[in-house]
């Protein structure tokens, strides 16, 4: 039997450390404690690593704080796209959904995909058709709404028309929900969910739902979940790139995750930031931004941050 590990991230657009007041702060990390604490009494019992990052990711996807399910960012006509997705690193089997309206957490759904094999991957209509289909809650798109991110895309578009270039905040950049786990049979798995950023193109998807991108688990080297610039993400394939570093140049966890967070998307000025677990249970919570949710729970104990602490 090993040692169970979970890690989450709640994105690396934390807000910035000057402007969380001690309400935010407070929720966010009751957020990730009950996250972490959800995902980690299915591994306690034996369960399945995919079944923990599963449900911590619905946990995240439920609360407010985070981009991801209800809170979700909104596109720039004011829609909620959500894109999930989550991969099994025992089998390779993966699931994922992207720019669902309708499903109020898409990570469920991706989860449902991947134990049914094919499709792997459904978009938009055919996403929400397939969970109502399926038994999946469904809500309005509204119910995914909140004032803050209202608040958000209207602030957005305001800067567009008055051609304000001034820098935009982390937390308007960035934003989704990650969670990897090694569970005590030794499997690996990651899952993802996200509303995207704030103002982005109506049918625009990301990383987030993209296997090999924003997502990736095999039992030889990793789970990782990304968060950041998607389309770098995918263009770097991230989370393939991670393992196969891994595997085939024989680098540590922290060498292969550094070199790409660190060193190359810091360089072209991509914030960015992951969860990850090694085959060993090694977690690394890398980010190049002021701040990242993020956390971690093994038996000895649990872990929280958003800034430094
Ligand atoms: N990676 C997400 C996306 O591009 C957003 C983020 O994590 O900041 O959709």
């Amino acid at each position: 039997m090993r040692e169970p590990v979970l890690a989450i991230h709640g994105g690396c657009g934390a807000i910035p450390n000057a402007e969380l007041t001690p309400a935010t702060d407070k929720a966010a990390r009751a957020g990730l404690h009950r996250a972490l604490e959800v995902g980690f009494k299915v591994l306690k019992a034996g369960g399945n690593a995919f079944d923990a990052v599963a449900e911590s990711i619905v946990i995240l996807e439920d609360d407010p704080v985070f981009n991801a399910g209800f809170g979700a960012a909104l596109n720039r006509e004011g829609v909620h796209e959500l894109d999930s997705s989550l991969m099994d690193g025992a089998t390779g089997r993966a699931g994922a959904v992207a720019g669902a309206k309708r499903i109020r957490n898409p990570v469920r759904v991706a989860r449902a995909l991947m134990e049914n094999a094919d499709p792997l991957l459904l978009i938009v209509q055919a996403a929400d058709d397939w969970a109502e289909a399926h038994g999946f809650e469904m809500v309005e798109n509204s119910y995914f709404t909140t004032a803050s991110r209202r608040e958000s895309l209207t602030l957005m578009l305001e800067r567009e028309v008055s051609g304000d270039v001034s820098p935009v905040s982390e937390r308007d950049k960035h934003g989704t929900v990650g969670a990897v786990a090694l569970d005590s049979h030794g499997h690996l798995a990651a899952a993802t969910s996200t509303g995207g950023y704030t103002a982005k193109p109506a049918g625009r998807v990301g990383d987030s739902p993209i296997i090999g991108a924003g997502t990736w688990a095999d039992d030889r080297t990793c789970a990782i979940s990304g968060t950041g610039k998607g389309e770098l993400f995918i263009r770097l394939s991230f989370g393939h790139e991670v393992h196969a570093r891994m595997l085939y140049q024989g680098l540590t966890l922290e060498a292969a995750i550094n070199g790409l967070i660190h060193d190359q998307m810091s360089a072209l000025g991509v914030g960015a930031g992951a969860c990850a677990v090694d085959r060993d249970g090694n977690v690394m919570l890398p980010y190049n931004t002021e701040g990242m949710y993020r956390g971690w729970i093994r038996p000895e104990g649990v872990f929280v941050a958003i800034h430094e602490t």
